[in-house]
Formats: structure tokens, sequence, C-alpha cells
């Protein structure tokens, strides 16, 4: 025992002595320890240690409430954009199956599709990912810790690993990258017992048959939307409105297509209870809260997408003092993504008021790591930050929504143009376009500057991401009509829209 307690003290003093001839010489072990290795994490570490510094990065994912798990790459490469914009396709190939048949192609009837196939070859290319992640870290000489990450104080981080052993990193910075998790409405009966979020769909073995899928934004969206793409039973439950936040014109036609299309809805209604029948169904009670009346119905799967909660709880940020926004939970932070301690930085869908979209995390995770080494004084700019929700009709957007324009500008102040318009590929096809709509929200003064455009229609994300550009180097309608299109595009009918809102005048495209 006194051996022991001789051994001990002497670690102690040991451990501490390191400590203090790190503190005074201003060595740590590390230049920068990155928590979470997502989207934002990868990106910080890999240019931190491009440039020269010595960087870890702690990546450790918790298994779902029904056991999910997943490896390095975070919420994008495992349970966010890669898988679901893979699934989106598969369903987009359904559509494109049915159309093939009136270009002549001879289909035999009934297609069918077999999810095992899908999710089986969605997974492996995503452990494709994984693994590719890890060879990155190595190559870039960025130590990758499989460890759940704490923070003892603004210069030390605790890690922990699935087997409960501890390890001590000092840094001369932090940066907390640990994104969100779905939330999950707990005060609902059965909602965390039987039901499944966005972390266990991609993952899931069998088919999760007929759905109901709480939650009208973009998770949900596109969630129901590849659900009944691929041939499933889906319905979506909104209780205010769909993408909250969006142009809600655009939201309108979004949600009008997807009805169409075979989605179903149920406006205005809460879920009140989950149970479970013997013969494995899930009963879903809600109630209208338009009528007051309560409904339910049987599902095989319950799916939340009600939102996401940050990843703060295990990272002992109270203790340290540092600020998160008190409704969110997310943490506060400055343009630099500073956060109220110093030397502590923190970004990507865990800072407050970001996007929570992978291109703007890495991004910022860049410029971060080129400020922190002094390569740089450039701020992440948030502004004209470009998205596109994956529905069976994809919407793409930049900039201001028409009611946001609005509300800054005043009905006098902005000029918007539109278009309806015909895909090419939708004619023979016969299919109906009456939600294929674009509009270019404008500044009304003379130099008429974008200030937002939308647009519904195949390949949406691609348009948009042209249009950002000009949108982002401040492109007024003149320059928009000074872009020669490209024929025969759905793109180019944005650089032909000439069609005033407030002329009243019918927008629809017609002739070539
Ligand atoms: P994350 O990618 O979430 O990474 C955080 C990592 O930190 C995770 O691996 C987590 O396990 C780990 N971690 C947490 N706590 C700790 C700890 N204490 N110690 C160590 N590690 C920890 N965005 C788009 O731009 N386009 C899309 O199409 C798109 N589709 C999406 C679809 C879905 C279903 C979802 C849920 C999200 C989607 N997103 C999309 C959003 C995008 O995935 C996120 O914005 C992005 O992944 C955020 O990156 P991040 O680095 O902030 O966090
Ligand atoms: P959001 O927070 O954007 O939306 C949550 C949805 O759930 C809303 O429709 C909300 O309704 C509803 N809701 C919340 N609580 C309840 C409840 N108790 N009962 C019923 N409905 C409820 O979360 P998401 O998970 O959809 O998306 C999170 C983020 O992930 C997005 O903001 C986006 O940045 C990112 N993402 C990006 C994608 C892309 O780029 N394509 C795809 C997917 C996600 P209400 O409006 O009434 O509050």
């Amino acid at each position: 025992m006194a051996a022991l307690c001789r051994g001990r003290h002497r670690w102690k003093t040991k451990h501490y002595f390191s400590i203090l001839t790190r503190t005074l010489s201003g060595k740590y072990d590390y230049d920068l320890v990155v928590l979470g290795g997502g989207s934002g994490g990868l990106a910080c570490s890999k240019e931190a240690a491009q440039l020269g510094q010595r960087v870890a990065v702690l990546d450790y994912v918790e298994p779902s409430a029904i056991g999910t798990k997943w490896g390095l790459g975070g919420t994008c490469v495992n349970v966010g954009c890669i898988p679901k914009k893979l699934m989106h396709q598969a369903a987009l190939l359904g559509t494109a199956v049915k159309d093939a048949k009136k270009f002549g192609w001879q289909i035999p009837e009934p297609i069918s599709h077999d999810w095992e196939t899908m999710a089986g070859a969605v997974q492996n290319y995503v452990k494709s990912l994984n693994w590719g992640h890890r060879v990155q870290l190595n190559d870039k000489k960025v130590k990758y810790l499989n460890m759940k990450g704490s923070l003892v104080d603004e210069h030390t981080v605790k890690a922990l690993s699935k087997a409960g052993k501890e390890t001590t990193l000092t840094a001369k910075n932090i940066v907390i990258a640990t994104g969100g998790r779905p939330k999950y409405p707990s005060s609902i009966p059965g909602a965390i017992e039987h039901g499944i979020t966005s972390d266990d769909i991609f993952w899931m073995k069998k088919s999760p048959g007929k759905t109901l899928v709480v939650g009208a934004s973009y998770v949900g969206l596109e969630c129901a939307g590849f659900l009944t793409g691929i041939g499933l039973d889906a319905t979506i439950m909104v209780r205010s409105i769909a993408l909250r936040g969006f142009d809600q014109q655009m939201a309108a036609l979004v949600t009008d297509y997807m009805e169409a299309y075979g989605t179903k809805f149920a406006w205005k209604c809460l879920p009140r209870r989950i149970d479970k029948l013997p013969s494995g169904v899930l009963r879903v009670t809600w109630t209208d809260t338009e009528t007051g009346s309560d409904h339910h119905d049987d599902f095989d799967s319950v799916l939340w997408a009600v939102g996401r909660a940050p990843e703060t709880k295990a990272l002992g940020l109270d203790k340290l003092g540092v600020h998160l926004n008190k409704d969110t939970g997310k943490i506060i932070v400055g343009a630099d993504e500073s956060t109220s301690v110093p030397n502590i930085y923190a970004f990507g869908d865990i800072g407050e008021g970001r996007p929570e979209l992978t291109p703007t995390a890495i991004k910022a995770g860049r410029l971060l790591a080129r400020r922190l080494v002094g390569q740089s004084s450039q701020l992440m700019d948030y502004d004209n930050v470009p998205t596109t929700v994956f529905t069976p009709l994809e919407y793409g957007c930049v900039g201001l929504s028409e009611e946001e324009a609005d509300k800054r500008y005043g009905k006098e102040g902005i000029e918007v143009y539109h278009a309806f318009y015909k895909p090419l590929e939708f004619t023979i096809a016969e299919r109906d376009a009456s939600q294929c709509y674009l509009k270019v929200v404008c500044e009304r003064r003379e130099k008429q500057k974008i200030l937002g455009l939308h647009f519904t229609g195949p390949n949406a994300g691609e348009v948009t991401q042209g249009f950002a550009l000009g949108v982002q180097c401040g492109a007024t309608y003149a320059d928009l009509l000074n872009t020669v299109g490209i024929h025969p595009t759905c793109a180019e009918e944005v650089t032909k829209v000439h069609i005033t809102k407030r002329s009243g005048l019918d927008a629809t495209v017609t002739g070539c």
C-alpha cells in the first residue's frame, strides 16, 4: 500500500511538473485539439496540420436511442447529407424508370424497390468514406483519437475511450465542433421507445415500411420524400407550416408537388402517444389542432424530425464559463468563432446563429485554422449561403426570401421577377410541371441588385450553386439578363426571367 501511495505521489508530482513545465515554456502536447470529427472538425484539423500545427482530433459517436452507431466523419457523412442524397437519388431513379417507358424503354412490370440492396450499398459507401477520413488524417499527421472529449481548462482536454481509458491532452487552442443530434419529443409516451430519427433511418437493415414522419423542415420533408419515391407509404405530420424560415410560396410548391407525388400530409396535427400493438405495429394517436379531434392510425415506423439539439452536455462548458444561448443550448460565438473563454473556439452546428450546413462548417473550420496560425485574418461570411432541399421536386435558394426582402425593403422597395417553366425532360414523360417555378427578388431602385434567387425543379442544387456566385458578387438584374443561357436547360430560364409579380401578367414560359 505504502509503495502504491509512493508511486501515486511520484506520478502526481511528475504530472504536475510536466504541466508546469509546458505552461512555463508555453509548450503543450498540441498546438490545436479539436473536439468532433465531423464536417467542420475534420476540415479545421487538416488545414491546421497542413500549416505545420501539431493537431489532435477527437471523435466519438454516442449510439442512438435504439443503438445505431457509425464511424468517423460526423453527421454529413454518416447520417446526413451523403446517405440522404443517395436515397434521394434512389427515389429519383424510380421516377426516371417510369419516364423511361415513354422514351421507348421496355421495362417489365411491375417494378419494385428493394430496401436491403439500396441500404447495403449506401452503408458500404459510407463505410468507405469513414476509412478515407482516417487515411487522410493519418497522411496529414493529425492524431485521431476515437474518444469522447471534455474540457478541463482552456488548454486541457480530457479524453475518454469506450473502454473507460482516460487521457489528458493539452493544447494552445481548443476547438469545439461537436455538432448536434436529433431531438425526441420526450413528453410523448412511446416517443423514445418506439421512434427512430435520422440517426437510424439510413442504417436500417430492413425497410421502415409504412412511416409517419413528424416534422416538416428539411429532414422531415427529405426523408418522407425519398420514402415515397421508393414506393413506401409515407405521411408527414406538420404542426404549423412546412419549411419555416424559407420562402413560403416556394415551400407550398414543394409540398404541393409532394402531395401529387403520393406523400400524405397531416396538416396542423400534433402526435399524442405511440403504442406498440402485440402485432408489432405502432399505433399513433394525434390531435388535429384545428378541429380539436383525436385520430389514430397504425404505422411500421415513426420518424421524429423535430429538430436537432447541440452536443454540449458532456463537454463541461459551464465549469469553464463558456456562454451558451439559454434557449437553443448552442455556444455563443463571435464573428471569429471565439467563445467567451480565450483559446476556446466553436463553429459548425454547435455555434449559435450558424447555418446547420456542411459547406459552412467546412469553410468556417478552414478559415479558423488559418487565423489561428496567423496566416490570415479572413472571417467566414455567413451571408448569401446557398442551400437546397432535396425533396422529390428539389428547391434551391440563395439570399433573401420574398417575405424577408419585403420586411427589410418594403413592398415598394423590391421587384420580383418570376416564371413558371416546363423542364424539357417533363414533356415526353408527360409529367406535371405546375410546381416548376423560379423567382428572382431584386432591389427596386436603379441597379436592381439581386437579393434572393429561388428555384424549384430538377437539379435545383446544381442550378442554385452556379447563380450563388453571381449573388455573392453582388449581381444585378441587368447582369442576369446579360448572362447568356445554355439551351436547352432549366437554368437558362433564370437568365430569361422578365415578368414582374407586380405586373400581374401570366408568368408561364411558352415556346422554346
Ligand atoms: P457534425 O458533422 O455533427 O460532427 C460532430 C462530430 O462530433 C460527430 O461525429 C459527433 O459524434 C462528435 N462528437 C460529439 N460530441 C463529442 C465529444 N464530446 N467528443 C468527441 N466527439 C464528439 N447539410 C448540407 O449542407 N447539405 C445536406 O444535404 C444536408 N443534409 C442533411 C441531412 C440530414 C438528415 C441531417 C441530420 C443533416 C444534414 N445536413 C446537411 C447538415 C449537416 O450534416 C451538418 O450541418 C454538418 O454535418 C455539421 O457539421 P459539424 O462539424 O458542425 O458537426
Ligand atoms: P428544424 O429545426 O429545421 O425543423 C424542425 C421541424 O419539426 C419543424 O417543422 C418544426 O415545426 C417541427 N417540430 C418541432 N417540434 C415539434 C413537435 N414537438 N411536434 C411536432 N413537430 C415539431 O430541424 P431539421 O431537423 O429538419 O433540420 C435541422 C437542420 O439540419 C436544418 O436547419 C438544416 O440546416 C440542416 N439540414 C440541411 C439539409 C440540406 O441542406 N438539404 C437537409 C437536412 C437538414 P415548427 O415549424 O412548427 O417549429
